[in-house]
């Protein structure tokens, strides 16, 4: 058990004489801004389509993060295609737009955001030596008047604006009061702190925004927030440090993706602030009961999978293994745990079985957030039934697993119709493949391979007359037992662009051709990384629309 009740952020601190203070009477509220689908989307390999934010950020809405950044509308169309359709379609959370120090840049993010009812342009420059000599090739003066204009321009647009003065752990602290003291004069109604390079250790950077509220008193007019990245491993604790330090808004990635070693975990920050309310003195408005779900969803769309012994969500997350531990644990759950899975939605319920019927479905699909419509409950329901004809118990997990193989987002260019594998001791492995291809009509392959998986890859190759190279692949079981349902994540490259594609099956060979074909499909649709520039590379391109 926990203790937790049914209110939000109210976690008692289970007795542990560290924690004697007592938490306020009333918690000042901590602000999440969750950019998984702009920083997160940058983690190397990763692409999404504009379908795929569309569905994360309806999560996010559900997860009940304050501000979604939905991405950087002058990158490219797809980008600017993605924020307005989120600006238009998701409501709850401020949708924002991150934009450079360019009029170019702010008034396209201004016009992605237009259909949002809140919405904020979030500015940023780089500020600190390196990034003013090297990148930027300006002095501190021109990047000061940069970032003060632009910060009023956005103003014209957006009563909210959040300036970032990137790389400001690496910046003289002066300087960096400076431009804080200006862009607050100009309008910023946030301003956000980035560890860009995960520099910072949690006492400096403590330290530094400590003395910068002191030395800018206006700082206390505005949000103050930071971004942390996690290339030490202290993306989180820097980020709490701060909150003590008076950060009312954190910058988070769902299973802490991002660049490079990514970026602050959502589901870190969320449970850390909900279990020691009398260290932190702030409550988050998130609904705790989703982040397990969000956290999955993200690794299927992203293909990055959460390593096992991830914080609060990976698998082995409330996993016991030692006997002392077990024991423990039976007798009373408090003894190795400070949560309940349950705290976090990864509880596995058994819901499901052969004789539920499609109202059932329907009412359990929509307790977990998946409101399908009628042609989607149809298709759902023979995956539910034919699952559970080969499965005793359908949890959940398998639900979900289910829901989001129906729901792969894309166009069908190939679709995969029958696949037949012999395999075994003394056989060569041989695939025979049926598909449909863009012109409607169905073909057959028959391929030998090294393996199974192989064998239909090369059968699926012939058919659809491409060479995807494997760059990963990744097989994990979503529920234990052996009639679980796999789950199967690949990574193609094809002249330098990489696409995802994900599957799920009781057959992991089934399972992996469906990544495969999934991963071709988005591959044709040009859903890929490594051609879309980022804030730190769209460079000169971008300069024309100063
Ligand atoms: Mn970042």
């Amino acid at each position: 058990m926990s203790q937790s009740d049914d209110t939000n952020g109210q976690v008692s601190s289970l007795g542990n004489p560290l924690f004697t203070a007592t938490a306020p009477d009333e918690p000042e509220h901590l602000l999440i801004l969750d950019t998984t689908l702009r920083d997160g989307e940058q983690s190397p390999g990763v692409a999404l389509s504009a379908e795929d934010k569309l569905v994360i950020a309806r999560q996010l809405a559900r997860v009940r993060v304050d501000i979604i950044e939905a991405g950087f509308p002058f990158a490219s169309p797809g980008d600017y295609a993605a924020v307005h359709a989120i600006a238009e379609q998701v409501e709850g959370p401020v949708i924002a737009g991150l934009s450079r120090c360019f009029e170019g840049d702010v008034r396209q993010c201004a016009k992605a955001l237009e259909p949002a009812a809140n919405a904020r342009i979030h500015v940023f420059i780089g500020t600190s030596p390196t990034h003013r000599d090297s990148q930027l090739r300006m002095t501190q003066q021109q990047v000061y008047d940069r970032a003060v204009s632009m910060t009023a321009l956005a103003k014209t647009f957006r009563e909210d604006v959040e300036f970032s003065p990137m790389d400001a752990s690496r910046t003289e602290p002066e300087y960096l009061a400076d431009v804080v003291a200006g862009t607050i004069a100009a309008g910023a109604t946030t301003i956000n702190l980035p560890d860009t390079v995960g520099y910072a250790t949690p006492d400096e950077w403590r330290g530094l925004i400590e003395w910068l509220r002191k030395r800018v008193p206006a700082l206390d007019s505005v949000v103050l927030s930071v971004h942390c990245h996690n290339d030490l491993g202290l993306a989180v604790a820097n980020s709490l440090a701060s909150v003590r330090a008076g950060a009312r808004q954190v910058e988070t990635c769902v299973n802490g993706i991002g660049e490079r070693a990514g970026n602050a975990a959502l589901e870190e920050v969320a449970m850390a602030t909900r279990l020691h309310p009398e260290v932190f003195g702030v409550a988050t408005q998130l609904d705790h009961s989703h982040l397990y779900r969000t956290s999955r969803l993200v690794s299927q769309l992203t293909g990055m999978q959460v390593q096992p012994n991830k914080a609060v969500v990976g698998a082995n997350a409330f996993a016991h293994h030692s006997g002392i531990h077990q024991d423990g644990v039976l007798k009373d759950r408090r003894t190795f745990e400070i949560m309940d899975a349950s705290d976090v939605g990864a509880g596995s319920t058994l819901v499901l079985g052969k004789l539920s019927g499609r109202h059932a479905l329907r009412n359990r699909l929509q307790q977990l957030g998946y409101n399908l419509d009628e042609e989607e409950l149809k298709r759902a329901f023979v995956r539910f039934k034919d699952l559970a004809d080969r499965k005793r118990e359908v949890t959940d997990h398998d639900l979900e697993a289910v829901v989001a193989d129906e729901r792969r987002t894309g166009s069908e260019h190939y679709q995969l119709e029958h696949l037949q594998v012999s395999c075994g001791t003394r056989l060569r492995p041989t695939a025979t493949v049926r598909m449909m291809l863009s012109d409607g009509l169905s073909y057959e392959a028959v391929a030998i391979g090294d393996g199974p998986i192989d064998a239909a890859y090369r059968a699926i190759n012939s058919l659809c007359q491409v060479e995807g190279e494997l760059e990963e692949f990744a097989v994990q079981a979503v529920t234990a037992g052996i009639d679980a349902i796999g789950e199967v994540n690949v990574r193609l490259r094809r002249d330098g662009t990489r696409a995802t594609g994900h599957g799920a099956d009781t057959d992991i060979i089934v399972a992996a051709a469906k990544a495969y074909v999934h991963a071709l499909n988005r591959m044709k649709d040009g859903v890929v990384s490594g051609e879309r520039p980022t804030p730190e590379t769209v460079g000169s391109a971008a300069e024309a629309g100063r």
